[in-house]
């Protein structure tokens, strides 16, 4: 039923905003609260699952109970979705005010000219949100994967910077619902967040560190127009912060020593 005009609504906090403000049209909404599976068994989570579910779940991962734990509020992790939050829009204040940007199909990015406190030092060339999932910057470090109702593939894939041919930064089709995730167990993991208030805040920097047998994976939220996976704390020297985000490249390299501490890296 999806496509063509017709909208899958989870629990519907970032999507009912985006139609009220006309951001996104929909001639249908579809409930998939009885499509998508909830719950978690086996190292694998329903896509419908809340994150007010996750956050309290011993079966979930420190990292990702923890991410899901910071974000928001309350009420928004109670009725919002793992699946939904991967596929949340970015909070660019261009973008929901509707300017006519390059992620909208424009030609530039009014951030980059303009106010970009909360924008990307990483992947910003053309568009410098900053990717809001904590959740996504977990589960990637935690290597996971997530299988849709096309195919299987790594969390960190879902993801891609716009280009001219394509202003989205996730690699769904229409009608391509995430169907569920399959969580790996690590030895250690933890997730680290810089936000503006200690409740209630995007990540100005989020941090995910899970140590595996074979070794650490990491990755950031809210420093890119994705979630950018971390080769190691090296890679944050190649940053292109925009004058007004260089102080999220202190908070990063605080944020990944801290992370790799805590796991035991
Ligand atoms: C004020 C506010 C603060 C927030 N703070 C944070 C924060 O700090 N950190 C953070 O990580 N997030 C934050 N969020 C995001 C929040 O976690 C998401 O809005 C929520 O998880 C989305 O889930 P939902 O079920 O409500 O999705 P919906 O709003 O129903 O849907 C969102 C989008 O996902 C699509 N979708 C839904 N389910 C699926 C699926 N299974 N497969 C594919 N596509 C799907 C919908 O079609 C829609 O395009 C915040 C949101 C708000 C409004
Ligand atoms: S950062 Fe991206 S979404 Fe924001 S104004 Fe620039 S192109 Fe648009």
């Amino acid at each position: 039923m999806l496509g063509n005009g017709s909208v899958g609504l989870a629990g519907g906090t970032d999507l009912v905003p985006l139609l009220r403000d006309g951001i996104v049209r929909a001639d249908t909404l579809v409930d998939l609260s009885r499509g998508v599976p909830r719950g978690v068994a086996d190292g694998r989570i329903g896509a419908g699952a809340t994150l007010a579910e996750l956050e309290v779940d011993p079966q979930v991962p420190d990292a990702l109970r923890e991410a899901c734990r910071l974000a928001a509020s309350p009420q928004l992790r109670a009725m919002g979705t793992i699946g939904g939050n991967l596929r949340q829009a970015t909070r660019c204040w261009y973008w929901r005010l509707k300017y006519p940007c390059y992620l909208h199909g424009g030609d530039r990015c009014h951030a980059r000219e303009g106010e970009h406190r909360e924008h990307a030092i990483f992947g910003n060339e053309r568009c410098a949100s900053a990717h809001p999932s904590d959740v996504a910057a977990a589960l990637i470090a935690l290597r996971s994967r997530a299988r849709t109702t096309r195919r299987e593939l790594a969390v960190e894939e879902l993801y891609r910077l716009p280009t001219d041919d394509d202003r989205d930064v996730v690699a769904l089709a229409a009608d391509e619902l995430i169907v569920e995730l399959e969580v790996p167990t690590p030895r250690a993991s933890v997730y680290l967040k810089a936000m503006d208030r200690q409740r209630w805040a995007f990540p100005l920097v989020g941090v995910a560190a899970a140590r595996f047998e074979d070794g650490v994976s990491l990755a950031l939220a809210g420093v890119a127009p994705i979630p950018w996976p971390l080769a190691g704390a090296a890679d944050l020297e190649a940053a292109t912060p925009l004058p007004g985000t260089a102080y999220k490249v202190e908070i990063a390299r605080a944020l990944v020593a801290r992370a790799l501490a805590a796991v035991g890296a």
